[in-house]
Formats: structure tokens, C-alpha cells, sequence
């Protein structure tokens, strides 16, 4: 399966072809289809002469969304916001960079910008279905599960002046001796703090993303 990916809003009904007025409501089925994961938009009627998605073979999900014209092309010219940069990561399709959409997911999520749709497991692997209520995109998103296996170690927190803490994380990096470090943090936040002061500046920053590639290793 591929863990990564965007499957954007259909901009017509899948079984009758109607194209999706503005403000219609609309289905969305997430379903296994062999080893991926496949949605379908249909329309209320033909949802409804469907019967219950919940029998169809591989139903992992079901919601109803409200269909939105998108914003004509002009608008279409984006700023760098966290979003693009994930949706950037997503496309590259490389697992090196699994842990970075992870967290920026999580970001977008606590920011409201994503919403988690869905949480299944599979291969022992946590993936997440987040939808961009906007324009009614899925990202689909596994936890990385083995950051090490990334040369990555990945800190989400410390708490101020927590000297266990702090003595834990050098513990942490004397142990795993990564080839990088991330952290879901900002530079006067004390994790952020305490990570600067051991690494120095760091290498990436992403809204409130900061990663470090340790060379020396
Ligand atoms: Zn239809």
C-alpha cells in the first residue's frame, strides 16, 4: 500500500456522472481496493438507491461533505503555508520524508486546517485520513511507526526547566545517535530552546517544525 498520498474531491458524481453542483451535498466512500485505498463521491440520490455503504466490500469509512466550486486560477496562486509544503512531501512519494509530513500533519490538525476523517491499522502500521474540509481532499498519512529507521529522532516536548526531562533527551541522542533530529517545536518554546543550545541553529524550519541534520555521525 502506499501510505502517502491526495486523492482530491471528484467534481462529479461517480456513478451517474452529474457534475457536482455548488453547495450539493455529496458522499464520500473510503474502501480497500486490493492493497490501496480508494474513495468514491457519489450524489445523495444515487448514495441513496446504493443502500448501506457500510455492506459494500472493503467500506472503511463514510461522511457527507458539501460540494464547493473551486476558486478560479488567479486564487489558485498559493503562498508556502504548512499545507503546501505537505502537500509538496506527499507528492515526492519518498519515505525519507515520512516523518516530516507526519508532524506537519499533526500540526495542520491541532491548527484545524486538517481533520481526522479516519484511524486504521495496517501492516501493524497506524495511518491516519485527514480531510481538508475546504476543498474536500484526503490525505492519507501513516505514522512512521520506526523513526529510527529514518535516522530520525523525532521530540514533541519538554516541559520548562523539567530537568529528567532534558537528561532523558541527551540520553535519547546518546543511544540512537541519529542522523537527524525533529522536533515539533519553535525556537523560544524550551524544547526548542534546549535543542538550539546543543545543535545550534536549525538546519529547516517549517512553521513550527524545526529539524537538524547532524553531520558529525
Ligand atoms: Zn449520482
Amino acid at each position: 500500500m502506499n501510505e502517502w498520498n491526495i486523492q482530491s474531491r471528484a467534481h462529479a458524481c461517480e456513478v451517474c456522472a452529474r457534475p457536482f453542483a455548488d453547495k450539493q451535498s455529496y458522499r464520500t466512500v473510503l474502501f480497500e481496493e486490493g492493497a490501496e485505498l480508494r474513495r468514491s463521491d457519489i450524489c445523495e440520490p444515487c448514495a441513496q438507491k446504493a443502500g448501506d455503504a457500510r455492506s459494500r466490500a472493503g467500506f472503511i469509512s463514510h461522511w457527507q461533505g458539501i460540494f464547493e466550486v473551486p476558486p478560479p486560477m488567479v486564487d489558485a496562486i498559493q503562498k508556502e503555508t504548512a499545507e503546501t509544503v505537505l502537500r509538496k512531501l506527499i507528492e515526492q512519494n519518498d519515505p525519507h520524508y515520512a516523518p516530516a509530513a507526519y508532524i506537519l500533519a499533526v500540526m495542520l490538525e491541532r491548527k484545524r486546517i486538517l481533520k481526522v476523517k479516519e484511524q486504521i491499522t495496517r501492516d501493524g502500521q497506524r495511518v491516519f485520513i485527514y480531510e481538508q474540509p475546504k476543498t474536500g481532499d484526503i490525505f492519507t498519512i501513516a505514522d512512521p511507526n520506526n523513526w529510527l529507521s529514518f535516522g530520525v529522532l523525532l521530540f514533541v516536548g519538554l516541559i520548562a526547566g523539567n530537568l529528567a526531562a532534558r537528561v532523558r533527551v541527551q540520553a535519547d541522542l546518546a543511544a540512537w545517535k541519529p542522523d537527524a533530529v525533529v522536533a515539533r517545536t519553535t525556537p523560544g518554546a524550551p524544547l526548542g530552546h534546549f535543542l538550539i543550545s546543543l545543535f545550534g541553529r536549525p538546519t529547516v524550519r517549517i512553521g513550527q517544525m524545526l529539524g537538524w541534520r547532524l553531520a558529525s555521525h
